[in-house]
């Protein structure tokens, strides 16, 4: 994602360089974080740090997460970021695929 330097530091600065993977709040991983249960507070200094910025929304792109504000990013850890990639492109798949159902099915219908 192209973002500034310093719209990164500012991030950081803000999440207090942890991670702010949170399962009651928007843009989480849903997965198990090692030891801390539904919130993950891996530091910027972990193993798996450095941390990364991302947007909320992990379908947004890289073009139009590069104009949002801090408040549309989330500062994750790498195992976060991975798991939620995961999640998001399962949940693409799955999309596709009943809409390809759909197409499939109003096909049948016209023949
Ligand atoms: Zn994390
Ligand atoms: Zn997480």
């Amino acid at each position: 994602m192209s973002i500034g330097r310093q719209e990164y530091r500012a991030a950081l600065k803000a999440a207090e360089g942890q991670c702010q993977c949170r399962h009651d709040r928007p843009g989480s991983c849903r997965g198990q974080h090692r030891h801390t249960g539904p919130s993950c507070y891996a530091h910027a200094d972990d193993p798996e740090g450095p941390l990364l910025l991302a947007a909320l929304d992990p379908d947004t792109t890289d073009r139009d997460a590069a104009r949002l504000s801090v408040a549309g990013l989330l500062v994750l850890c790498r195992a976060c970021w991975t798991r939620r990639r995961i999640r998001a492109d399962d949940a693409r798949e799955a999309r596709a695929e009943a809409a390809l159902t759909a197409a499939q099915l109003a096909l049948d219908l016209d023949l």
